[in-house]
């Protein structure tokens, strides 16, 4: 069966081993690559995973430039990547066409780590600039392993963007807001958005988790893993596992994103 993984994350070779330390400090957690691209190229073959989403995250305006050369230069055949915006950064509104212009198809945001809140109207422009430009946006959404303080992008908040912006091709990462589950399928059920599954199974009662994925439509439902904070080749057996059809398995594993990201 074809594998997509719609989220993971590497760094530059120069960066990766500080990045990962910090971020293992911060969240308490083990990496399962060394972060680099190397790393996560192994991580996928372990695994029979045919393509991963690579998703960067810019902490500070300065970065972005940098971030967004260096994951436009690594696609390939088996790496599709997202690149980078961070939201009140001067012009950021004029990013979604110049990283189209390279060969990205999508954007990564985390408001946590780029301090803005979803349904802010300085957003607005750029996500008109994404529609514009035929993009697809992924959001970290609900809590965050690594963060103390209240989610800056909650279920509650991306309902109101896709209330407004209902044209605007959305992922909401773990399975639509991470630790925040019940609110999930009170504000998300049902809507346009794509929900990831990554960092999801073994965290969510597996019973809300069938429920959830049926009513909000299994042709909504993207195999997710947020390697390297997750063992890739465990989160497909567990996928494998799941008591849906293998016709299901098969659009979630492959077909809904190949759909969604035009392959
Ligand atoms: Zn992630």
């Amino acid at each position: 069966m074809k594998i997509i993984d719609i989220h993971t994350h590497v760094f530059a070779d120069d960066l990766a081993e500080r990045a990962i330390k910090t971020l293992e400090e911060s969240s308490n957690t083990k990496s399962f690559t060394d972060g680099t691209l190397k790393g996560l190229t192994e991580s996928m073959e372990k695994a029979g995973i045919d393509i991963s989403v690579v998703h960067p995250v810019s902490t500070k305006p300065s970065q972005v430039e940098t971030i967004n050369k260096y994951f436009a230069e690594i696609q390939s055949d088996s790496i599709i990547s997202f690149g980078t915006i961070y939201p009140t950064a001067e012009n950021s509104a004029k990013l979604p066409a110049i990283l189209k212009n390279n060969g990205i198809r999508g954007v990564k945001f985390h408001p946590d780590y780029q301090n803005f809140k979803p349904d802010a109207e300085y957003m607005f422009y750029i996500y008109e600039e994404i529609i514009k430009n035929e993009m697809i946006v992924i959001f970290h959404s609900g809590r965050d392993i690594g963060i103390k303080t209240p989610p800056m992008g909650t279920p509650k908040d991306y309902s109101k963007v896709l209330e407004k912006f209902y044209e605007l091709k959305t992922i909401l990462a773990h399975t639509g807001g991470w630790r925040m589950w019940d609110d999930v399928e009170y504000y998300l059920v049902g809507s346009p958005a794509y929900f990831d599954t990554s960092y999801t199974i073994g965290e969510i009662e597996i019973e809300q988790f069938y429920r959830i994925i049926k009513k909000h439509g299994i042709n909504k439902i993207l195999f997710g893993t947020d390697s390297p904070w997750r063992d890739q080749k465990k989160d497909v057996d567990s996928t494998m596992k799941l008591s849906i059809t293998s016709k299901e398995k098969e659009a979630v594993f492959s077909k809904n994103a190949e759909k969604l990201l035009k392959l």
